[in-house]
């Protein structure tokens, strides 16, 4: 499950144990993205470090899941598509290791813009986690072995939640209390 988790929440969360539980995986990583190239360029994403933090205290909230390095000590712009071919090399050895790629439903139709999809969709068996969204459920994409994973449609952003942090709202509802005190302790989001 890669994401930007900036900054994770309880939508993450929720994510990530529907996925364990559906799938039965033996492992779920939160992989952590070095520089999240689609959202870069439009607006300032917190350092990879401070998110990556974050993310290991929420992993912690999650048994089963872990937060990953890969993408951070990889560096440069982070492809979903080096990432798995990555965790290929590494687990695959003599145990064929089958790779799920888990998404929010919001990044269905965004898939064929990632980098080299042709090579990712052979890689992975795709996980779409639901997700509230405004329109219709996104369409089986081309191409794509597809598990839907029924969540519980939890309706949290990282944008709503940096949005009310900024505008010094709590978040305690939408934040577990171990990120949030990791979000202090970093001096992020707030208004300076
Ligand atoms: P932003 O609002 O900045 O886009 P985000 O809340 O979408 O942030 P990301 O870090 O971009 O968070 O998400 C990582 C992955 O988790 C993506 O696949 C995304 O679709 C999924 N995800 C995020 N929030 C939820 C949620 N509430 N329910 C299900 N999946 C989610
Ligand atoms: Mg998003």
């Amino acid at each position: 499950m890669g994401g930007t988790f900036d900054p994770p929440h309880l939508g993450h969360v929720a994510a990530a144990k529907a996925v364990l539980e559906r799938l039965s995986l033996s492992r779920l990583l939160l992989v952590v993205a070095n520089d999240p190239w689609q959202k870069s360029g439009t607006r300032p994403v917190s350092p990879a470090e401070d998110r990556f933090a974050l993310t290991e205290a929420l992993a912690a909230e999650v048994p089963g899941a872990e937060a990953s390095r890969i993408e951070i000590d990889r560096g440069g712009p982070s492809y979903s598509v080096d990432t798995a071919e990555e965790i290929l090399a590494r687990e695959g050895g003599d145990h064929p290791v089958e790779l799920y790629l888990v998404v929010g439903a919001d990044l269905v139709p965004e898939l064929g813009t990632w980098h080299r999809p042709e090579d990712l969709r052979r890689l992975v068996t795709l996980a779409v986690v639901s997700r509230p969204v405004p329109g219709t459920t996104p369409a089986v994409p081309e191409g794509w072995r597809v598990e839907w994973i029924d969540g519980p449609q939890v309706p949290i952003s990282s944008s709503e939640v940096r949005r009310r942090l900024a505008r010094g709202v709590p978040v305690d509802d939408q934040v577990p209390k171990s990120v949030i005190r990791c979000i202090e302790r970093r001096g992020l989001y707030a208004v300076l």
